[in-house]
Parts: C-alpha cells; sequence; structure tokens
C-alpha cells in the first residue's frame, strides 16, 4: 500500500504558496494541477509537459515531479514511460469495478458502525448527525454537500471500529469523478443523498447491522450511473483533445 493520507489532494482547503511553511511547493503545485484539472483547464487525455509546468508555475522541477507523482496516485493523471504524463480519462469497466468496490467497504463501515453503537458515545454522535441531517433538508439547500457528505461517512466510518476503512474508501477512489459530481449536483440528486442518509443514520442509530449494510450499499450504488455518465463526457473530450492535437501536428 503506497497511498498515504498525506499523499491526498486536499480539496477542502486548496494550498497556495502564501499559506507558508505549512504548505510545502509540492502541495501547492499538486492543489494547483488538481484545481485546473476539476476546472476544465487541462483537458482529459492532455500531456502535462514538466518543463512547461515548471516554467509556468515558477517552482523546481523536482516540486513538480513530486507533485506529478502524488496526482498519479490519486488517479488524476497517468504516466506512462514513453508518453509522460497526461490527464486521466477512467474508463467505463474501470469505474464499475472501483464502485463495486466502494459499496462493499461502505456496507461494511455502517454494518460496524450499528454493531457498535452501544458503546459509550456512540448514541449522541447518532443523534447529532441525525440532527444535522434533518436541519439541512428544512433548510432545503445544498449548503456544503461535500464538506457535509464527507463529515457524515468518516463519523459512520470511524464509528465501524475498522481502522483501514477510510484509507481504503480513498484507494478506490476517482477524485476526478467525485469532484465533477460534487460540482455539477442537481439538487434532486441532493434530495435523494439526504433521505439515503436518513436511513443509513437511523439504521446504525436503531443498532440494526443489516439495514444499515444495505442502505449503505444502496447510496454507493446509486453513484454508479452518474460516475459512468461523467466518465463518458470526459472521454468523448479525450478524443476530442487528441483529435486537435493530431490536426495541429499536421
Ligand atoms: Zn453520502
Amino acid at each position: 500500500m503506497t497511498t498515504t493520507r498525506e499523499s491526498l489532494v486536499p480539496f477542502y482547503k486548496p494550498v497556495t504558496l502564501r499559506d507558508g511553511p505549512s504548505g510545502s511547493v509540492a502541495d501547492y503545485v499538486l492543489s494547483e494541477i488538481a484545481r485546473r484539472i476539476v476546472d476544465g483547464e487541462y483537458r482529459p487525455g492532455q500531456r502535462l509537459v514538466e518543463a512547461e509546468l515548471t516554467q509556468d508555475l515558477g517552482v523546481s522541477r523536482s516540486s513538480v515531479r513530486e507533485a506529478l507523482r502524488r496526482l498519479e496516485i490519486n488517479r488524476f493523471i497517468r504516466i506512462e514511460p514513453n508518453r509522460g504524463a497526461t490527464v486521466a480519462t477512467p474508463n467505463r469497466d474501470e469505474i464499475v469495478a472501483q464502485f463495486r468496490i466502494r459499496e462493499v467497504i461502505s456496507g461494511l463501515g455502517a454494518r460496524g458502525a450499528a454493531e457498535r453503537v452501544h458503546l459509550q458515545g456512540n448514541k449522541a454522535i447518532m443523534q447529532t448527525l441525525l440532527d444535522e441531517i434533518e436541519e439541512q433538508r428544512s433548510r432545503d439547500s445544498e449548503g456544503n454537500h461535500r464538506r457535509e457528505n464527507g463529515r457524515f461517512h468518516r463519523a459512520i466510518n470511524e464509528m465501524s471500529g475498522i481502522a483501514d476503512i477510510g484509507e481504503l474508501l480513498d484507494q478506490s477512489n476517482f477524485p476526478i469523478l467525485h469532484t465533477i459530481y460534487f460540482r455539477d449536483l442537481s439538487h434532486a440528486h441532493w434530495e435523494r443523498n439526504m433521505s439515503d442518509h436518513l436511513d443509513i443514520a437511523r439504521a446504525v442509530f436503531n443498532g440494526d447491522p443489516t439495514a444499515a449494510d444495505h442502505f449503505a450499499k444502496q447510496h454507493m450504488h446509486r453513484m454508479v450511473d452518474i460516475a459512468v455518465a461523467i466518465a463518458a463526457r470526459l472521454q468523448e473530450e479525450s478524443k476530442a483533445t487528441a483529435a486537435t492535437r493530431r490536426s495541429q501536428a499536421r
């Protein structure tokens, strides 16, 4: 296992050079390239040339190399021996496989949480989560769904008592899909997510492992179709990028 928590792209708080000593130059380069990919400035399939990035970002070549290595671990880019780095375009089979793995892991996390909800303090944590979901639903606006969603799932996974679960989920994640999903989330999907979270939280609160497992899997399964649709869009863009490159080379 080469992925560590530190190697993950810090989406919630993009690193800038102004962050000073706490954020290294490689962190800044990583965050900036990830942002450009997610914002669509770098298109799927586009080549990322080390020398150009070095010049453009005004940083050392080793910082760029380090950032690219971490972006590869995080599935933002692919690095191939003769082509170098290109922006990742996961295909349908890869996505479906990864989401099936995520489904099982999520079910395992919710099941574990339901089995341990009677332990000291856990009921109170679940009550807070239930109150938050109700509050978010009554507000009827997405708010910062990405952050709230992350907090919800982290709390359940931590309660499961399976220490590696967060890391396992990160490893089977295509952050580029995840990010676009949250960026383009419709109100209907948000409502669906909130109702899924409520089902999961109630099952955990009631100490019902079978129901918790079922609702968590179902919640994750819903993302497959959306992720496949996003990936199809990225594949199209990738082909268009390659076609433009060919016509320019002529
Ligand atoms: Zn969720």
